[in-house]
This record gives structure tokens, C-alpha cells and sequence, in this order.
């Protein structure tokens, strides 16, 4: 695959690109080499920058002939080890130079956005056009729009806005021969043949490389209202969140479970920080409800919390935006210590919301039967039926047997999500690090269907080869 050894290679992309496009020195390289997790480190043979379309086309032009490996990368937050450079050797192709707003239409309620602008510039555009863009998550504040779109990105908001996919209207496209796709559209209908933007949105970089999206809009709420609740166990919180999608009407934003092992990992970062409530429960949940200007918002979550008397055993609504703001600090803060700055196993599953109490019950109760020393972190968006149910080992375990726990403790969760029908991937994508468990599971004709995609769109397996599907040198893609 790696037909062109590094000097040529060098020689061979720096006439493509202008000067500061291609970077090789060992000091700029590094920033480009390990993901946010910590957990995924990839020396690329070079990183181009190109700062235009153009530029991007001209390079995968000349990727394409001279069969260059090469691996897109946004703002490194993905948590499935897919933009580092793989040991084989690839180039990092970097969107940070192609960062522009190209405009935001109020009364389109769109935004058109070049891929490598960071999610919170985006959202600051729009918020100053009294437009909301939804996409919010912890890492808005590095992670970029094309990566936004290449992993279909959820987030806090997926209850009422959906996934990325339900938010792009249009797309721009490098395509692995250098030809540009140009599919940006802000059309809410458009029924021309097969919709080609949805290829690309969660493909992980291996079909095109998006340089530009258009992206739906919504109104700017006005309101916006936030409580932390104390209940005794999943299930009432799953009772609460089925009552209150049907009483805070289409109002309902985030809904957040955190079991109380999360709000402890807070506690202990952050000594500063009070217990939430009176005294501990067994889970917590985050709510978050907002709305214009129309309607008494502050009184329908309080009114709605008051009905739920029979769920709910005790909680705080913030008073304030700052207030609402510190209650969502005691999950960042948690999400951020949760692995005591070790490496811990991360899950990102799903299954069907009426299934998830059930769910944590079981895989809760197979942990602790099977791996009592490790400490099991439980948090999600639940109202979408998306659990992480994270596992950090024991302080001072040697390395051998903190990968065996890894293994041992995935196999088991994996096992139970299998049993309740759900998914192993149910935001952070497929990368390399669930590619097993992924192909394990795949059904033989989805499987032939993605490599006659994979095929199409990339005939010399240039782009993310090995993500999702096996590298090339295997033909089956197994
Ligand atoms: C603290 C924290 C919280 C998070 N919370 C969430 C969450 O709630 N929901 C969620 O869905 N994810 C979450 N994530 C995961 C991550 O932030 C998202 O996957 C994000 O969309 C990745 O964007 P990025 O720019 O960092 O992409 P990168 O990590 O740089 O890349 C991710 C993938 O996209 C590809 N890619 C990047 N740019 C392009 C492009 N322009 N064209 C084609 N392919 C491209 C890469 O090759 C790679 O396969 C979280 C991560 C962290 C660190």
C-alpha cells in the first residue's frame, strides 16, 4: 500500500501544495499525532494543510495517482482511535486551514460552514444571527464540523434536534480521486434520485473528505431551564423521562443520567464542589428544557417536577443561566476524571429506550459478579436509549492485565447489548477500536453492500484505509 517511501513522498505533495500547506518537521508533527483520549498515537508521515478546495482537490489528485494513504483529521476529540496516522504510514490531511463561515441565513435557518471550523465558532455564528445550531456536546469547544460530520455526532440535544445527519442539508466533497462533489444545498426538499450526502455523513473519512456542510438551523431559544434530580433507581428515571416527554411537550432538550459513582468522581476532583442535593442517591438525572419568549417555562418544569412527586425524591432547578450552567459542570467534570488520568475502557452503546433500565441492571450485575476490583462509570444520554457504561481498573494494575480486564469486561457488556437487540456504536463510531466487535456482528449482505461502497468511492483504498472495514491487504474486508 505505502508505495512511496517518506522522502519522495515529501517531494512528491510539496509542489502541491504552497508554502506552510505541508508540514514534515518532527516538532509540528506531534500535535498532530495523538488523539484527545490519550489513548491513540500515530506518527504521520507528513500533514498537509491545504487552505482551500482547490488545494484539497489538487493534493487527492495527486494522492490518488502516486496511491498515497491518507487520513483526514479535524479537531482529534473522536473516542475510536480513527484521525491518528496508522503505523503503516499515512499522511494526516488537516482541515484546520479550511475554517470559514461562508454565510448563515436567518431565513433559511441554515448555516454554510467549511469543515474545519470548531463546532463553538459555529454555534457563536449562529447564536449572532439569533439562530441555534443544536450539535452540543463536552468537546464543542475543539471539535470540528467535518468531523462533527464524519462521525454523525450526537450530543446533549439529539432528543429534540437528532444526529448530525438530521441537521445537514448539504454537502461539499473532496472525493479520493480529487474530484469535488458539490452538493451544497439548503433545500429542505429535494426529492432529484438518491441522496449522496448521506454516504458521507458517519463513513469516518473513508469515502471523501468533507470540506464544506450546510447545515440546518433553529430558532435561538430565549429560555432555557435546567435541574439536577435525585431518584432511587433507573427505572423511575426512565419513568420520569417518558412522563416528561409527553408533559414538557416538544420543550424537552437534554435528559441525562449520571449514577451516583459519577457525581462522587466530581466530588473528589473538585473539593470545592458541594454534594448536589440534601444527601446521596442512587441516580441522578440532568434536565434541560427551553423555549422563545411565549411561553412560562420556569413554571412547566416546576409544575412538571411538583406532578412526578411519586419518581422524584428530591432536586435543585437552577435559578439562574450560571447556576443551570454549574449543575452541567457535575458531568463534564466527571467525564473529563472519570479514568483518575489513567486509560479505562470507554462503551458507547445503545438499546431501545424501554429496554435500558433493564440493560444497566444486567451489565451492571455481570461486572460486579465477574471484575469486583474494577470501578464501573454509568452515564448517558438516555433519553435516546445511549448509555456509556465505562470501566476503570484498579489503581496500580500492570498493563498486561488492565488490557485483559478491557477485553474481559467489553465481551460481557457487548454480550448483554446483543441480548436486547441494541448497538455497540451508538455515537463515537466504528474507528479502529470497535472494528472487531463490528465485523463480528455485521450481516453478510450489509457487509458486501459497504465494500461495493468502499470500492466506488475509493477504488485504490487511499482514504482512512482499516477504519470501519479491514484494511485492503485483507479481501474479504474482514
Ligand atoms: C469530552 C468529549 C465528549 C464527547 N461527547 C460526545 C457526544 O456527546 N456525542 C458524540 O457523538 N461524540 C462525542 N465525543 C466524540 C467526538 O467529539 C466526536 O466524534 C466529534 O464529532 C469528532 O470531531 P473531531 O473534529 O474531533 O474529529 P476527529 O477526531 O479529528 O476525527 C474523527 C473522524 O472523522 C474523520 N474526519 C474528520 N474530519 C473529516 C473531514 N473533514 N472529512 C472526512 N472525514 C473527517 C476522521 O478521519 C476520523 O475518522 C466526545 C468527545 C470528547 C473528547
Amino acid at each position: 500500500m505505502n508505495a512511496v517511501q517518506p522522502a519522495s513522498l515529501i517531494a512528491t505533495l510539496a509542489g502541491v501544495l504552497p508554502d506552510g500547506g505541508l508540514l514534515t518537521a518532527d516538532e509540528d508533527l506531534a500535535r498532530y499525532s495523538r488523539d484527545w483520549s490519550g489513548d491513540h498515537f500515530g506518527r504521520p508521515l507528513a500533514v498537509a494543510r491545504p487552505a482551500s478546495v482547490e488545494e484539497m482537490s489538487a493534493l487527492m489528485r495527486r494522492c490518488h495517482e502516486e496511491r498515497i494513504p491518507v487520513v483526514p483529521q479535524g479537531g482529534l476529540t473522536g473516542l475510536v482511535g480513527a484521525a491518528v496516522a496508522a503505523d503503516s504510514g499515512e499522511v494526516v490531511i488537516s482541515l484546520e486551514r479550511l475554517n470559514r463561515i461562508r454565510s448563515v441565513s436567518p431565513i433559511d435557518f441554515a448555516m454554510v460552514v467549511e469543515a474545519g471550523c470548531i463546532l463553538e465558532d459555529a454555534k457563536r455564528a449562529a447564536e449572532e444571527n439569533d439562530c441555534l445550531l443544536p450539535i452540543t456536546f463536552g468537546a464543542q469547544g475543539s471539535c470540528r464540523i467535518g468531523g462533527n460530520v464524519a462521525t454523525n455526532a450526537g450530543g446533549f440535544n439529539v432528543l429534540r434536534y437528532g444526529m448530525t445527519r438530521d441537521l445537514v442539508l448539504g454537502l461539499e466533497v473532496v472525493l479520493a480521486d480529487g474530484r469535488v462533489w458539490n452538493g451544497l444545498k439548503v433545500l429542505r426538499k429535494d426529492n432529484r434520485g438518491y441522496d449522496l450526502k448521506q454516504v458521507f455523513i458517519g463513513s469516518e473519512g473513508t469515502l471523501g473528505i468533507v470540506t464544506a456542510a450546510a447545515l440546518k438551523l433553529y430558532p435561538r431559544p430565549t429560555q432555557i431551564e435546567t435541574a439536577l434530580i435525585g431518584l432511587r433507581t433507573v427505572e423511575d428515571a426512565m419513568a420520569l423521562y417518558a412522563r416528561a416527554r409527553r408533559e414538557c411537550s416538544d420543550l424537552l432538550t437534554a435528559f441525562e443520567l449520571i449514577l451516583r459513582g459519577g457525581i462522587e468522581i466530581t466530588l473528589q476532583a473538585r473539593p470545592d464542589f458541594a454534594d448536589p442535593l440534601a444527601r446521596p442517591y442512587p441516580v441522578y438525572v440532568l434536565v434541560e428544557v427551553s423555549s422563545g419568549g411565549l411561553v412560562d417555562l420556569q413554571a412547566m418544569l416546576r409544575d412538571f417536577l411538583a406532578g412526578a412527586a411519586d419518581l422524584v425524591e428530591d432536586g435543585v432547578m437552577a435559578s439562574s443561566r450560571a447556576q443551570g450552567e454549574r449543575l452541567w459542570l457535575y458531568r463534564e467534570i466527571m467525564v473529563e476524571r472519570q479514568g483518575r488520568g489513567g486509560r479505562y475502557l470507554r462503551t458507547d452503546v445503545s438499546v431501545p429506550i424501554s429496554k435500558l433500565a433493564d440493560f444497566v441492571t444486567d451489565a451492571l450485575a455481570a461486572l460486579e459478579r465477574t471484575r469486583p476490583d474494577a470501578l464501573a462509570v454509568t452515564y448517558g444520554h438516555v433519553g435516546d436509549g445511549n448509555i456509556h457504561l465505562n470501566v476503570v481498573p484498579p489503581e496500580g494494575m500492570a498493563a498486561e492485565a488492565v488490557e485483559h480486564l478491557f477485553e474481559e469486561a467489553e465481551e460481557q457488556i457487548f454480550a448483554i447489548v446483543d441480548r436486547y437487540a441494541g448497538s455497540i456504536s451508538a455515537e463515537h463510531g466504528i474507528g479502529r477500536v470497535k472494528q472487531k466487535a463490528f465485523l463480528e456482528r455485521i450481516d453478510p449482505v450489509a457487509l458486501d453492500l459497504a465494500a461495493g461502497i468502499k470500492d466506488a468511492f475509493d477504488p485504490h483504498r487511499i482514504l482512512s484505509n482499516g477504519r470501519i472495514l479491514a484494511s485492503k491487504s485483507s479481501l474479504d474486508y474482514r
